[in-house]
C-alpha cells in the first residue's frame, strides 16, 4: 500500500479540530461530570461507525475501530475533564462556566483523539487489528483511569500497546517530548494529624502545642529528599497545606499537614513513606504530641516502553525533523495514563503547544493557561502515525 501522509490528512481536519476544541473549552466539565463532553464523543464515534461503550467508569467512553484484517489491538487514550479554576482569558470561547476551566489542555486531547478516530476510520479496510479509543473522566483527580480499568476498559479486547499524548505548553509547536523510561511521576498524597493539648496562648506550659510540633515536622520532612534518598533518584516531598487554630490567644488542640510526594520508582515512594512516618511520629514524641500519618497512593509513574519508543521516534523524526525530538522530556507532574500502561507496553509523549501570543508564560493549571492551536493537527498526525505503526503495516 501507499504510505499515508498523516500530516496532510490531519491538516485537512484543522478547522474541525479547532472548532471542537473551542466548543469543549467553552463548556468545561469537572471530574466524573463529563456528561456533555462524553455525549459528543459517543455521538461522533458512532457517526464514524465505531462500536461505542458509554458510562465506563461513570462518564468514560470507549470506541472500537475494527480493521478489515486481523492484528494487534492498540489503545489510544484521551482525557476529558477540566479543573476548578476561574478562567481569566478573554476569547470567543472563554469558559462559560464560572470556576471551571480547561486549563490543562484536555479539551484539545478530546478533540485530537476524535480527529485520530476520523482520520483512521478513513483507512478502515487497510487496518490490520483493532484501535481502542479510550476517553477517560477524572484525570485531574487521579481516579478516572482506575474507574475505567475497574469497569473492564483493559479487557475485551485487551490492548497489546497503549499510546497517548499531552499537549505541553512549555514547549513550542513542532517539538515533541519522546523520552524512554519514567517520564511522569507517580503521585501519593499524605495527611499528618498532630494532636496536642489546647491552652491559653499566654500559658503554653500548661498545654502541649501542636503548632510548634507541626512546624518542626515540616522542616524535618525536608531531610527525606536531602538526606535519605539517593541524590541521583528523583523525589519530591511537598507540604502544601497547614491548618491549625482559630484565635490569637488560643493554642489549639490539633494541627494538620497535607501534601504530595512525587517519584519515579516505587522503591523511592516506599522510602519516602517510611521516613515520613518515622520523622513525623518521632518529632511528635519529642514534642509530646500524638501524630498520625495517612499516606495514600494516587497514580503510578508513567514509564515509556523502550521498544515502542524505538519504533515511534524514527517515524516522528521523519515528520518533524530529528532535531525537534526531545528525548529528555520528563516532569514530576503525574498522569493516570500510567494505569493503561501498567503491564502493557506503552508510550506517552508531549506535544509542544506553547502560545507565543500570550502576554507572559502561564503554565498548566494557571487561570490564563492557553495553547497554540497549530498543535492540534500536528498532534493528530503524530498520534495517527503512532497507531499506524502497529495496525497499518506497509
Ligand atoms: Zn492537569
Ligand atoms: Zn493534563
Amino acid at each position: 500500500m501507499m504510505a499515508i501522509d498523516f500530516k496532510a490528512q490531519a491538516e485537512a481536519l484543522r478547522d474541525e479540530l479547532i472548532a471542537r476544541r473551542r466548543d469543549f473549552h467553552a463548556h468545561p466539565e469537572l471530574a466524573f461530570e463529563e456528561f456533555r463532553t462524553a455525549g459528543i464523543v459517543a455521538q461522533e464515534l458512532q457517526k464514524l461507525g465505531l462500536e461505542v461503550r458509554t458510562g465506563v467508569g461513570k462518564t468514560g467512553v470507549i470506541g472500537l475501530l475494527e480493521g478489515g484484517r486481523e492484528g494487534q489491538t492498540i489503545l489510544v487514550r484521551a482525557d476529558m475533564d477540566a479543573l476548578p479554576i476561574l478562567e481569566e482569558n478573554q476569547t470567543d470561547f472563554t469558559s462559560s462556566v464560572p470556576n471551571k476551566m480547561h486549563a490543562c489542555g484536555h479539551d484539545g486531547h478530546t478533540a485530537i483523539a476524535l480527529g485520530v478516530a476520523k482520520l483512521l476510520s478513513q483507512h478502515r479496510d487497510e487496518i490490520a487489528g483493532t484501535i481502542k479509543f479510550v476517553f477517560q473522566p477524572g484525570e485531574e483527580v487521579g481516579r478516572g483511569a482506575q474507574a475505567m480499568v475497574d469497569d473492564g476498559a483493559l479487557e475485551d479486547p485487551r490492548p497489546d500497546v497503549t499510546v497517548g499524548l499531552h499537549l505541553w505548553n512549555s514547549m513550542p509547536v513542532g517539538k515533541v517530548g519522546v523520552a524512554d523510561g519514567s517520564t511522569m511521576a507517580g503521585a501519593s498524597i499524605f495527611d499528618i494529624k498532630v494532636t496536642g493539648k489546647g491552652t491559653h496562648g499566654a500559658l503554653p506550659h500548661v498545654g502541649i502545642d501542636p503548632v510548634v510540633c507541626a512546624a518542626q515536622i515540616v522542616t524535618a520532612l525536608q531531610t527525606i529528599v536531602s538526606r535519605s534518598s539517593d541524590p541521583l533518584d528523583t523525589l519530591v516531598v511537598s507540604v502544601t497545606q497547614i491548618r491549625a487554630g482559630d484565635a490569637y490567644n488560643v493554642i489549639p488542640q490539633f494541627a494538620e499537614l497535607h501534601g504530595t510526594v512525587r517519584y519515579f520508582r516505587n522503591e523511592t515512594r516506599d522510602l519516602a513513606r517510611e521516613r515520613m512516618r518515622e520523622i513525623a511520629v518521632n518529632v511528635g514524641f519529642a514534642m509530646r504530641c500524638e501524630v498520625e500519618v495517612n499516606f495514600v497512593d494516587l497514580t503510578i509513574p508513567v514509564i515509556n516502553n523502550a521498544e515502542v519508543g524505538a519504533k515511534l521516534r524514527p517515524l516522528f523524526a521523519e515528520m518533524l525533523g530529528a532535531d525537534n525530538l526531545d528525548t529528555t522530556a520528563r516532569t514530576m507532574g503525574a498522569e493516570d495514563v500510567s494505569l493503561f500502561m501498567n503491564d502493557i507496553p506503552g508510550f506517552y509523549f508531549f506535544v509542544g503547544a506553547q502560545d507565543m501570543t500570550a502576554d507572559a508564560y502561564y503554565g498548566h493549571h494557571h487561570p490564563k493557561f492557553s495553547i497554540d492551536e497549530n498543535s492540534l493537527p500536528l498532534a493528530v498526525a503524530l498520534l495517527s502515525q503512532a497507531v499506524a505503526a502497529y495496525v497499518l503495516p506497509e
